[in-house]
Formats: C-alpha cells, structure tokens, sequence
C-alpha cells in the first residue's frame, strides 16, 4: 500500500511560459511528494519576459469547481496565488472558511517584466477581506510596499500585515538591491527571523510562486511554520541554482529533475 499523499488546493493563474503560477505549483508539490489540486483564477498571455494580458476566470464557475472538488477532496493546505479579480475573494473566503487548514498567500500584484496583474484597487481588497484568515504571505519588498501605502518602512507593513491576523510574514527581499538576498520572516509573538541567501548572477520568473508552494508543500507534510519557512527556502534557492531558460527573458527554476 502507498502511503497517503497529502494535498495541497491551489488557486493560481495559468502561465503558458511554464515558470510561475499553477505549473509552479504542481512541479513544487510534486517534488514534495505532495498532490495539487489545482484551480485556474486566470489565464495569462505572458513569455518568460512579461505579462501582456490576464483574463480572470468567472466566479461562478470558480465556484462550482470548489464546491464539486471540496465534497470530494481534503486538502491539507490551501496556497493562493494570483487571483484573477476582487469578486473572486468572496468564493475563495468561503473555501478557505470549508477547508479550516492553514492558508499561504502570496500576493501576487505585479509581473517580474514591470506590468500589473491585477486592477489598481485589487491590494486594498486583498488586505481588508482576505489577509484575516492567511496563515503565513510571501509578499516581497515591492509588495508588502503597496499592500501597506505609506508604510514609513518594510518592518512597518510587516507589522500592519500581522496586524490583519497573519501568523507569519515573510518578506522576501530577491527585488531589493544587494550583493545578497535577504528574506525576514516576520511574526506576531517574536522578534524577526533574518535569512540570507547568495545573490544569484540571473533574474527569475516564477522564483515567489516556487517559495510559496513550497512552504505550503512543507507545511503539509507535517513541519512546524518555522520549519516550513526555512526549508522551502533553501529548496527554492537549490531551484533557482538549477535553473533554465525557456525563452529570451528571464530563467525558471529547476523545479523537477531534467
Ligand atoms: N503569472 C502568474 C500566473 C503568476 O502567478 C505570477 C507570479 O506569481 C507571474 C505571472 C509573475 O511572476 P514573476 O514575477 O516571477 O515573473
């Protein structure tokens, strides 16, 4: 007899280009071991340079996929990624309220190429209805900045963020400027957790939908959220050390073996 594989409900945009989003995922998960169940929020007209075009998936069908699969399925982590459009919260809350496992966010608002994902308005939203019920967000530098406009510093928006009631923040720093990359792990309770990594000569696609699935991978095979952080990032960082161009932009991490 196999073992039961845990599994992990995604919630991600289609990338045809194969290096962020649900792809991300699924390669992620399966080298945990893990299962996806994935559901599409948008499709996307992208290359591994940027994001020409996103088309959100209508709510309603959302719906209906969520409610077929959750009669069904039992996830052991829900992972958000990008979300198609702020009338899909309410049908992804109502998810994560049924599943009652822990949620890693990343919120996804701006493409790596420079172009927005998601409506102007959407981090607002995402903040006010959505965050209360994350267990550990993945926002780097630039994201933690507009999901926490006028925040006096990146320790500012981590503690606004915790304030909606995340357990962890984790503000990954691979968009800052620096010989090295540095990520805090932010929490309610404790000082932060500083995490250095070497500065990787290329530039990525796909690098934070990598580092969330796996912590969400890591946290349903059983580890604590601390584990879960550290681990996910040292996988993530032995990907981007493994990883291959799929076009003329940037490289996609080395998430399966070649
Ligand atoms: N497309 C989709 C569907 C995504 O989920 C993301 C990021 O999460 C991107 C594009 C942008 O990825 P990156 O910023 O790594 O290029």
């Amino acid at each position: 007899m196999q073992p039961e594989r845990p599994r992990v409900l995604c919630l991600s945009g289609h990338d045809p280009s194969g290096g962020a989003g649900l792809q991300a995922d699924i390669e992620t998960l399966s080298a945990h071991g893990v299962h996806a169940l994935g559901l599409v929020t948008a499709l996307t007209v992208q290359d591994s340079r940027d994001v020409a075009r996103v088309i959100a998936i209508d709510p309603d069908l959302l719906r209906a996929q969520l409610d077929c699969l959750l009669a069904d399925c039992r996830p052991a982590v829900v992972k958000l990624g990008l979300i198609g459009a702020a009338a899909q919260l309410p049908v992804i809350l109502d998810a994560i309220r049924r599943c009652a496992v822990p949620v890693v966010c990343d919120p996804v608002l701006r493409a790596g190429g420079g172009s927005p994902l998601v409506a102007e308005d959407f981090a607002s939203a995402l903040v006010r209805q959505l965050l209360p019920g994350i267990t550990v967000l993945t926002p780097n530098a630039a994201e933690a900045r507009r999901l926490v406009p006028g925040a006096a510093s990146l320790e500012a928006c981590a503690q606004a963020l915790l304030d909606t009631g995340c357990s962890r923040v984790l503000i990954t720093g691979g968009d800052e400027p620096g010989a090295s990359v540095v990520n805090i792990g932010y929490r309610p309770d404790a000082a932060p957790r500083r995490y250095e990594w070497p500065r990787l000569p290329e530039t990525f696609h796909g690098a934070g939908c990598t580092l969330a699935s796996a912590i969400a991978a890591r946290l349903a095979l059983g580890d604590d959220l601390d584990a879960a952080l550290l681990q996910a990032q040292v996988w993530t960082q032995q990907s981007l050390a493994a990883a291959f161009a799929v076009g003329r932009g940037r490289r996609i991490p080395g998430r399966t073996r070649p």
